[in-house]
């Protein structure tokens, strides 16, 4: 990942189940996943060690510069085994791609995981953009694939890198300890999950659905399924429209 705020990826490295798997503390099968953020400024260049400048145009803000991206870039090169710039995924998270979604995470995964889940085809780059965003000339150049996580502007790419890796590390089989966990989240099949309860069994006066302690798994099941119909046509009908 290069960031000019890599520090923003500490928490997120060792908190809770995605933070578990990228410290290395849980396995997954027979590969482990690696989150590198690179300070974006070791590749700044001129006198003044910049990695921004202002817009051709005039207008105001700043835009941070290609040929520092692309610096980034040779560096990461230089680190691999890779045998040429193909070895690499170039994403660039941007309000101006596709909407990120469980179809396009599906889809990163599988053209990422080889069939039996051992390692990755290529390693995937993440270039997080800040103030106006980057040089459209490296967008050109360099980026195979933008990615947005919604229609609204955030301060930086940190977050929606963040957002990409989190949901593609939960659909690894294993991550989440039961696969079960996997199966039932929601849009796994265009379909929300069902509502969930724990302790105490009445609170404020609301009583957990007594099926789901009568014991009888069939039962939960039907009841289960029948809810997540009834979530979805509720609060997403364009899921099952679908
Ligand atoms: N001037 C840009 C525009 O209006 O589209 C916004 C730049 S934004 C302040 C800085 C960076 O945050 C972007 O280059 C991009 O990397 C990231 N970013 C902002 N909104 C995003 C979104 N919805 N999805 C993904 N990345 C986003």
């Amino acid at each position: 990942v290069l960031s000019l705020f890599p520090e923003f990826f500490e928490p997120f490295q060792t908190a809770g189940v995605v933070g578990k798997v990228l410290s290395g503390e849980r396995k997954l099968g027979q590969w482990s996943v690696e989150l590198i953020p690179v300070q974006l400024r070791n590749f700044s260049l001129g006198h003044y060690k910049s990695v921004d400048d202002t817009l051709y145009g005039g207008s105001a803000g700043m835009v941070i510069r290609a040929d520092v991206l692309a610096n980034g870039i040779q560096w990461i090169l230089e680190q691999g085994e890779y045998q040429s710039r193909e070895d690499l995924e170039v994403i660039f998270p941007t309000p101006r791609g596709p909407r990120w979604d469980h179809d396009l995470a599906m889809e990163l995964g599988r053209s990422h995981f080889k069939p039996q889940g051992t390692c990755f085809s290529k390693d995937l780059v993440f270039i997080c953009g800040r103030y106006e965003g980057i040089d459209e000339r490296f967008v050109q150049k360099y980026v195979d694939k933008m990615v947005s996580i919604g229609d609204y502007v955030i301060s930086g790419g940190e977050l929606a890198t963040m957002v990409m890796v989190d949901g593609l590390i939960r659909l690894v089989p294993g991550c989440l300890g039961n696969n079960a966990s996997l199966r039932d989240e929601s849009f796994q099949r265009p379909l929300l999950d069902y509502p969930v309860y724990t302790k105490p069994r009445v609170f404020e006066e609301m009583e957990v659905p007594s099926v789901l302690t009568s014991g009888h798994h069939k039962e939960i099941a039907r009841y289960q399924e029948q809810k997540r119909l009834e979530l979805t046509q509720k609060y997403r009908p364009d899921l099952l429209a679908d």
